[in-house]
């Protein structure tokens, strides 16, 4: 699976800058419906087995019911998923590995060498 290089600045909220990239995989169309449509399969399942549950599914059934519309729209405004990525961190110089995930500017990402909140933002 490959994706699309960005370039990004990244900053520990003051002027220093240090430069990084992400390789993101974007989702067409298509594939952002079947994923907000496996998400709310997925919810609604739970919310059908939890009727199963005594006193329970008066909280679980509307819960899960509405996490799945969540969890389904989240998946679908989502640019996209970050394979990997890495920058410097403009305070200590440690390098900042940035773990898969969920793509949304900005991306912030904590320092192994320094405990900073390192915030990252596509290269202008
Ligand atoms: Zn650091």
């Amino acid at each position: 699976m490959t994706g699309k290089r960005i370039e990004i600045e990244s900053n520990v909220m003051d002027e220093r800058r240090t430069t990084g990239y992400l390789e993101v995989k974007s989702f067409n169309p298509a594939e952002k419906t079947r994923n907000a449509l496996k998400k709310l399969a997925l919810w609604w399942g739970l919310s059908l087995v939890s009727i199963l549950i005594p006193v329970f599914h008066f909280v679980l059934v509307p819960l899960f019911f509405f996490l799945g519309f969540f969890f389904a729209r989240k998946g679908y405004k989502s640019e996209g998923q970050i394979l990997n990525g890495e920058t410097t961190c403009p305070h200590c110089g440690a390098e900042v590995k940035v773990a898969k995930g969920e793509l949304s500017w900005p991306m912030t990402e904590i320092c192994q060498g320094c405990a900073r909140v390192v915030r990252m933002e596509p290269k202008a």
